[in-house]
């Protein structure tokens, strides 16, 4: 049986090698499991020496596989290659900073010999982050629970284990605009869900800012839910009877009372409040229109400048 172990590298230079070095602790349970292994870094477009540190491991290992993309294309895309690359029974995904703690495959093993197609790990704990991210990253599962049929779990990593069945499912999924927790979630299977507390990047810094991360929570909220339209649809009643109401005021107040200069104010004030409730409006709709915009290009997901 062959194990797969995709790595997304994005200027992880430092990590490279201590990588490969924890992975190895396991080397007696591979081995005892009879299991053979490959290894493949996926530099995503790195500016840094992440290649030539593969490239040096590869020499000594050879076992370790190296995809370069021509650029950055996200770690989504890097996943998705290493998926498509991947040849093993079982495939497994871990980021380069080891916050994805390979001491916890035996255990991972253990559940697919029970019969579990998948084992997914959470982090109970969210400790060593700024606690506003934390905040955030929190009413963005509430919310996503709320308005989405896709099962997506707070805390949840990329890192998971999975069977080449589930594998090629997702594969088979072929957006351009990919949300893996929620394609994880999307395509079903058997799942074993493991906790772990929170373990802080050894070296090197995270490459996902504020910002970043509130865009990926937009493009998972459209990837895998449509509530915000029907929000404006509903939107759009509630204004209609808003106005019908008022017309009707309107119309009563003219023909009793004849004060036709009054009102003025209250004008403005509703043009500019229905006026920005419409822009809302065509923005959410815009969002889903740009992301189907570029899933109708067609474009490749990534590029790969080099492969060893
Ligand atoms: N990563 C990537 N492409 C990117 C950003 C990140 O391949 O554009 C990789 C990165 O090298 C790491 C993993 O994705 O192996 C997780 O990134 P990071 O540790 O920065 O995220 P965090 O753990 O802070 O969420
Ligand atoms: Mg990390």
């Amino acid at each position: 049986m062959l194990l797969s172990v995709i790595v997304p590298c994005f200027n992880e230079e430092e990590n490279v090698s201590y990588f490969y070095e924890e992975l190895m602790k396991n080397k007696d349970f591979f081995e005892e499991k009879n299991l053979d292994l490959e290894l493949i870094y996926v530099d995503d477009g790195s500016s840094d020496g992440t290649v030539k540190e593969v490239k040096e491991l590869k020499k000594a290992h050879d076992e370790v596989r190296l995809i370069s993309f021509s650029r950055n294309f996200g770690k989504e895309a890097a996943i998705y290659a290493g998926f498509q690359k991947s040849k093993g029974d079982y495939v497994v995904m871990m980021d380069a900073d080891l916050q994805d703690p390979p001491s916890l495959l035996p255990e991972m093993f253990k559940y697919i010999d029970e019969g579990y197609d998948s084992v997914a790990t959470r982090r109970v704990s969210r400790k060593g982050e700024p606690p506003i991210r934390s905040f955030f990253a929190r009413q963005f599962y509430k919310l996503m629970n709320k308005i989405s049929k896709t099962e997506i779990v707070d805390g949840a990593r990329d890192y998971r284990l999975m069977k080449r069945e589930v594998v090629d499912a997702i594969l088979s999924m072929g957006e351009y605009n990919r949300f893996s927790k929620g394609i994880f979630g999307w395509v079903g299977y058997k799942t074993k869900w493991i906790e772990y507390e929170n373990v802080e990047r050894v070296k090197g810094e995270t490459k996902w800012s504020f910002w970043s991360l509130f865009a990926y929570s937009v493009e998972g909220i459209i990837a895998f839910s449509t509530a915000p339209l029907t929000f404006v649809s509903l939107l759009g009643v509630v204004f209609c009877l808003l106005a019908f109401g008022l017309i009707l005021f309107v119309l009563i107040r003219a023909i009793f009372w004849k004060d036709p200069t009054s009102g003025w104010q209250s004008l403005v004030c509703i043009i500019s409040l229905i006026s920005g409730v419409q822009l809302l409006c065509i923005g959410i709709v815009g969002q889903y229109l740009s992301k189907t915009y570029l899933e109708v290009k067609n474009r490749p997901k990534y590029i790969v400048k080099e492969e060893i």
